[in-house]
């Protein structure tokens, strides 16, 4: 199983993961963070891969990904 963590209020809703992901499973979020800005939300139903594409994009290394047994 695959687990995604994002830091929304260090994510400065730059949009980069969201483009990335090749699943579309990361979302702009409607609400602001601390920043003011709109972060980013995981689509928690989604069938992620672990591909860690958003992690890898991400220039303030906002997503962490976790693989469980
Ligand atoms: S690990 Fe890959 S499939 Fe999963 S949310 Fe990130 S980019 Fe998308
Ligand atoms: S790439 Fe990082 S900073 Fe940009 S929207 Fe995604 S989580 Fe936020």
């Amino acid at each position: 199983m695959i687990k995604i963590k994002i830091d929304q209020d260090k994510c400065k809703g730059c949009l980069l993961c969201v483009n990335f992901c090749p699943r579309g499973l990361i979302k702009k979020s409607p609400k602001l963070n601390k920043q003011g800005l709109n972060f980013v939300e995981f689509d928690l139903q989604g069938d992620c891969s672990g591909c860690l594409q958003c992690a890898v994009i991400c220039p303030d290394c906002c997503i962490e990904v976790y693989k469980s047994e």
